[in-house]
């Protein structure tokens, strides 16, 4: 398959931009990118998406979310992070949170997701296994977490329960990982999990290579809780019970000293800033700046699309962080526009551990990726669904004008491609 006229944002490592450019796609890997011209000129083939006029961009990657909970959106804005865990979130999913609700919060967060772009996320809820039947259903990619706290979940109610659904959880996704699921544990937070459970939970995903997702200093009352009961900060609490490592993506990382940034970076941790959720609920400004200062993979996630976002708009989140350093900063040069198109594709990718296959639109040539190796190779779904849809291009707006049929072509090729 070609992709053609458009202009091609590579995000690869020079972070070349192509005025009329084009794409080759062979089976599900990238094999050339470059002028239309010269592609055009050297690949045949059966199937050519004219994109002119269009951005042709790497997948976005929602870093943080929780799919399911696009059903319980509306249900609770307006107070701050503790109070809408603990009188709103925690008590509507113990009432309501069931396999059968996990599977159609999914779809709908699917559909909602591939409409903005996105084509991976990494997402932390329960019935897990659901989510990722329903991910791979939809064609999407996930890093999917199954959840684990210090309370009875909707799923498990005990511990014990808990880790023994994740184990099998993790047997059955292992070897689906190159294309589809990831599964991943998800201690919930240094908040609602014990010493005990945060480091079961890590040796669970450590014995089956699997990724650790965990919510990491999101709140003020995390930092001085923290300090009063361990007597330091949340990441280095997690640094001393050996939680943190190249496996580890840590959510929001606001509350990171400049100790707390140097772990991080050291331990090769993925941090996702979820800028929507941190404004909504006043949690604060992570420093992003001094975060990927320090060397830390940076990506960008929307959190849970009910009371910390509303939506699973990735577009929306590039504008808002950099707006928020801006202001925070008073600098309007703090964060720009290819700071924050990195942190939705290939530092996202990055942030997930997952940059050799995704994030950038490059060739395994290109990429310097052994050629014998072609499980390594750049994902091509992310090329066919991106280009087809259009994102802002020539004063249009998502929304406007011819990109509705592409779309519903390009959700089929994400399935076909298996
Ligand atoms: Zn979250």
């Amino acid at each position: 398959m070609l992709v053609t006229g458009g202009t091609v944002v590579t995000m690869n490592a020079e972070r070349r931009i192509i005025e009329d450019g084009a794409v080759a796609v062979d089976g599900d890997a990238i094999v050339a990118v470059g002028s239309r011209a010269n592609i055009e000129a050297k690949y045949a083939a059966a199937q050519t998406i004219i994109a002119k006029g269009k951005l042709v961009l790497p997948g976005f990657i929602n870093g943080h979310t929780h799919v399911p909970m696009t059903l319980l959106r509306g249900l609770r804005d307006d107070v701050t992070l503790d109070e809408w865990l603990r009188k709103y979130i925690f008590p509507a999913e113990a009432k309501n949170v069931t396999e059968e609700f996990v599977r159609w919060g999914t779809r709908l967060a699917a559909a909602e997701q591939m409409r903005g772009g996105v084509t991976t996320f990494a997402d932390m809820y329960y019935f897990e296994d659901a989510v990722a039947e329903e991910t791979k259903a939809a064609g999407m990619r996930g890093v999917l977490g199954e959840t684990i706290l210090d309370f009875p979940a909707p799923d498990n109610k005990s511990n014990a329960a808990m880790l023994e659904y994740t184990e099998k959880f993790l047997k059955r996704w292992q070897g689906d990982a190159l294309i589809h699921i990831h599964a991943a544990v998800a201690p919930h937070s240094i908040y609602t999990c014990s010493q005990k459970t945060l480091q079961e939970s890590a040796e669970l995903a450590r014995k089956y290579s699997a990724p650790i997702l965990i919510h990491v200093a999101e709140m003020k009352k995390e930092l001085d809780d923290s300090r009063a009961q361990n007597g330091t900060t949340p990441v280095q609490y997690l640094d001393k019970l050996r939680i943190l490592g190249p496996d580890t993506v840590a959510a929001h990382c606001i509350y990171v000293d400049d100790t707390d940034r140097k772990i991080l970076a050291q331990r090769n941790v993925g941090c996702v800033h979820n800028p929507s959720s941190n404004m909504m609920l006043a949690s604060g400004v992570a420093p992003v700046i001094e975060e990927r200062a320090a060397g830390v993979a940076v990506g960008l996630g929307t959190d849970g699309p009910a009371g910390s976002n509303n939506d699973l708009d990735l577009m929306e989140e590039m504008d808002l962080a950099a707006k928020l350093q801006k202001i925070t900063r008073m600098d309007p040069q703090a964060l720009g526009a290819k700071a924050v198109v990195e942190m939705a594709t290939i530092e996202g990718a990055r942030a997930l551990h997952m940059e050799k296959e995704i994030g950038s639109l490059e060739s395994r040539e290109e990429s310097g990726l052994d050629s014998h190796r072609p499980g390594r190779a750049k994902r091509c779904a992310d090329v066919r669904y991106l280009c087809a849809i259009g994102v802002r291009v020539e004063g249009k707006r998502r929304g406007d004008g011819d990109h509705r049929r592409p779309r519903g072509d390009a959700r089929q090729e994400i399935a076909d491609s298996g």
